[in-house]
């Protein structure tokens, strides 16, 4: 799988400059590809929005394109990304299986990657000013570590283009129009509605589904949306003592379920936190959703989860050991203020000889670093990233031009749909990819 991911092909990508290019020079075949020119709504400035305005006007630069944001500043999202440096993509160099990359969607970026990959992402950024580096562990970053770097890139190609951007207008609903195309109206006041060719529906995740409703009354399947990538609150205070003690390759997982993930693993003052959590609450969203964020969670401190495995390493540690204390054992390569806690958690005292320990303790020992048992009470903050599940159902879109199979010449692309991914520039690379996706189809008539 290595392999295919690393070989996405460019084929595609390659085929749309090419148009871009003949379309510099041969204006019978852009009148072919457009008898006439459109106006085009994109509902949402954020990274999608930008990206898909951007490769709209490119392939034809007399279409009208005006991106319609909400707010009073656009690509708000990208300016506080990676701690505002913005990972905006991936190496994908240890990506196995997508389906681990993104809970949600995997299918559907596995197809779309090919379309236009990580790699078409990071040429594409390079070549218009961003200069990009790619860190030890897969994340790429502008090398200047400025998410404004980013931002200033979008919107000077937009505004190069000719993209037009209005700053506060909210869209309230896209309806057909009776005319033909589709009707853009607005919330607030001085701008009601507004007819076009073509709209894309940019709005990123929404945390309640209300925003949503005007997308099911055309006819769309939604998803609830709901929330991913965030830390688990756990009461318990001998264990967040230790807040700060990081466990370099743990285990997490939800008793009875499927869900569980590796990775590193950080004590916090409020419970649990560092990569395998945040993974895990990807992984896990809509069932922790349901179940009111309150959920038994299992830890294996060992990173191991078969309790033999674990049973036999302890005994060998313990027989080369016989006349040292419990207390000064590093199993695993556990911290001692972590052992320590462990050990008090089996009843064990830290001054006992290896060599003194029965075979109840030893089980007992083996199953506290396989797994261990906490109650997971809600949900903690992450402000690093947080992106939502749910959305626009994938069942709802055409997977080859994101366009609606329920609307005619109504897109989607980025968080909208219902894809999302766990932390390390995943998402954005889907923000990309769906919009440069979006644009061709939506391009070409
Ligand atoms: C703090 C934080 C850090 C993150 N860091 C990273 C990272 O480093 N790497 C990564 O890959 N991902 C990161 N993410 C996730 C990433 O930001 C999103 O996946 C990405 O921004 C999605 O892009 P989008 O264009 O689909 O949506 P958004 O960026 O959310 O943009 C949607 C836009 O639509 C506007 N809008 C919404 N509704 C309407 C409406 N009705 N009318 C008009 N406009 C509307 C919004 O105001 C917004 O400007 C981070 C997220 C957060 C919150």
């Amino acid at each position: 799988m290595k392999k295919s991911v690393k070989a996405f092909s460019h084929c595609s990508y390659t085929k749309f400059l090419l148009l871009l290019n003949v379309q510099k020079y041969d204006i019978s075949f852009k009148q072919i590809l457009s008898p006439y020119y459109m106006k085009i709504a994109i509902v949402g400035g954020g990274a999608a929005g930008f990206f898909l305005a951007i490769h709209l006007k490119q392939a034809v630069p007399e279409n009208r394109v005006i991106i319609f944001e909400r707010a009073g500043r656009v690509l708000a999202k990208v300016r506080v990304s990676g701690g505002g440096r913005c990972n905006l993509t991936n190496s994908f160099a240890h990506v196995d299986d997508l389906s681990h990359i993104y809970p949600r969607g995997a299918r559907l970026m596995k197809r779309l990657l090919r379309e236009f990959s990580h790699e078409d992402a990071y040429r594409w950024f390079e070549a218009h000013g961003v200069k990009l580096v790619t860190q030890d562990d897969d994340c790429v970053f502008p090398a200047v570590q400025d998410s404004a770097a980013v931002i200033s890139c979008l919107t000077h190609q937009a505004g190069r283009l000719g993209v037009e951007v209005r700053l506060g207008h909210p869209v309230k609903a896209v309806k057909r129009h009776e005319e033909g195309g589709l009707e853009v109206l607005f919330s607030g006041e001085g701008h009601s509605a507004e007819r076009f060719d073509r709209v894309a529906v940019t709005t990123g995740g929404a945390p309640r589904s209300e925003g949503f409703d005007y997308l099911a009354a055309l006819g769309h399947k939604m998803e609830t949306p709901c929330p991913s990538l965030y830390t688990f609150s756990i009461l318990h205070k001998d264990l967040t003592a230790m807040m700060g003690l990081v466990v370099e390759a743990a285990q997490v997982s939800i008793p009875g379920t499927k869900f569980r993930s590796r990775g590193a693993l950080l004590i916090t003052h409020w419970g649990l936190s560092g990569p395998a959590i945040l993974k895990l609450s990807s992984y896990a969203a809509r069932h922790l959703h349901d179940a009111g964020y309150r959920s038994p969670l299992q830890v294996s401190w060992a990173g191991e989860v078969n309790m033999e495995t674990v049973r036999g390493y302890l005994q060998k540690m313990l027989s080369d050991n016989p006349r040292k204390q419990l207390g000064t054992l590093h199993p695993y390569g556990l911290q001692q203020r972590l052992w320590l806690y462990l050990l008090r958690r089996c009843g064990l005292c830290e001054e006992q000889l290896c060599g003194e320990l029965g075979g109840k303790s030893l089980n007992r020992l083996a199953n506290v670093l396989t797994a261990d048992a906490y109650a997971i009470e809600g949900k903690g903050t992450y402000r690093d990233e947080f992106v939502t599940c749910g959305g626009v159902a994938l069942s709802s879109v055409n997977a080859l031009t994101m366009e609606s199979r329920h609307c005619a010449g109504l897109y989607f692309a980025g968080e909208v749909l219902d894809v999302d991914a766990v932390t390390g520039g995943f998402n954005f690379q889907a923000a990309w990819t769906t919009a440069f996706v979006a644009a061709r189809a939506m391009a070409a008539r």
